[in-house]
């Protein structure tokens, strides 16, 4: 079912989880033993993330290096169908522009269709981990909203190439990224709304936000939208802190502020213990505030310490 028919149909505030494919190597079951213990608490779907291929070096027997690519995380389109076969709930793959020419797109996308997944969440991908800024693969495409078009024209029967006959229409419900605290390249907040507009009218079903752990961030976000005419869902995505390293990483790498209440009290903190306790009470808070605000679905970036939010649901229900 649709991200969008589920928030439709629903009587009380919806759970969604997010998680990350399992490091190469690590094997299915490793990720079944992440999520058996969340699924008690009903999330209406999973979100699986999409990781692009790197470039790494590898030394050779005699010393010099090899320039190879590697993907630690790959299947991200097949593990949502494993997702669904076992535990009967929809799942949302991540689509990134980085690392795909458009035909490798469109055929992610045919694969997804005859997997029977309705949903995706489009979005660009970040900077390659050797590169300074993001570059899109040659034939490939530099912003989110062309790859909504792309999904936008599959849901049409519009495919690459152009003189298919009878070609069937894909139906997925669209989502894209949002970023209460301004995506970290936009010069300035009307400018990423002006792109985030553009990305509704193209046809994006919802939005889903960057983590953040202020709420009133949240709700000047949504109040901006609404005064830009971006009148889809806004689901907030929220994310439990358990360590301090976090507190400098996170900001670093998602370009987020941390509240100074939080930082002091993770600060003052004795024991990892007490810093897990401290995120969790946090997130709690955080959760209890936006559903008494009416937010339509709470998703959870589970990474790391799925029982943190599993307790976090189950304190909420
Ligand atoms: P875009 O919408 O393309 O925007 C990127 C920047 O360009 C913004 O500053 C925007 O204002 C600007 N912009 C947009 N369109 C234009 C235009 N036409 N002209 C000029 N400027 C423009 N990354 C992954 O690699 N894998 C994942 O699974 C993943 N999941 C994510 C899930 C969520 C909920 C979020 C919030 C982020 C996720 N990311 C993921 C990270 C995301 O890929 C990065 O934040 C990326 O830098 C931007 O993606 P976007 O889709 O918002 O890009």
């Amino acid at each position: 079912m649709k991200v969008i028919d589920h928030i439709a149909r629903a009587q009380d505030t919806l759970i969604s989880f997010e998680i990350l494919p399992p490091l190469k190597g690590k094997g299915i079951q490793s990720l079944y033993q992440h999520l058996d213990p969340l699924m008690e608490y009903k999330p209406a779907f999973i979100n699986v993330t999409y990781h692009r291929s790197e470039h790494v070096f590898k030394k050779n027997a005699d010393g010099s290096f090899q320039k190879v690519v590697v993907r630690k995380r790959p299947g991200t389109e097949s593990i949502c169908a494993a997702i669904m076969n076992r535990y009967n709930v929809d799942t949302v793959p991540h689509l990134i522009c980085g690392g795909f020419d458009i035909n490798e797109t469109e055929d992610a996308l045919i694969n997804l269709h005859y997997l029977g997944i309705d949903n995706v969440l489009v979005l660009r991908g970040d900077a390659a981990k050797n590169e300074n800024a993001f570059l899109p693969e040659p034939g490939g495409h530099k912003y989110a909203s062309e790859l909504l078009k792309q999904v936008v024209d599959l849901n049409k029967g519009v495919y690459l190439e152009q003189d298919l006959k009878n070609s069937s229409q894909t139906k997925f419900c669209i989502g894209v990224a949002g970023y209460p605290e301004k995506h970290f390249e936009a010069p300035n907040m009307e400018s990423d709304l002006h792109y985030l507009k553009m990305k509704v009218d193209m046809g994006a079903d919802y939005i889903v936000t960057q983590m953040f752990f202020d709420n009133e961030k949240y709700f000047a976000f949504v109040k901006q939208c609404r005064e830009h005419g971006i009148n889809v869902p806004i689901i907030p995505g929220l994310k439990p802190i358990y360590t301090i390293n976090q507190l400098t990483m996170l900001p670093k790498v998602f370009h987020i502020d941390i509240p100074v209440e939080l930082s002091k009290e993770i600060l003052a903190c004795k024991s990892p213990e007490a810093v897990e306790q401290v995120g969790t009470e946090w997130l709690l808070h955080q959760s209890r505030e936006l559903k008494k605000f009416g937010v339509p679905l709470l998703h959870y970036y589970t990474l790391g310490r799925p029982n943190i939010v599993g307790e976090v649901v189950k304190q909420l229900v």
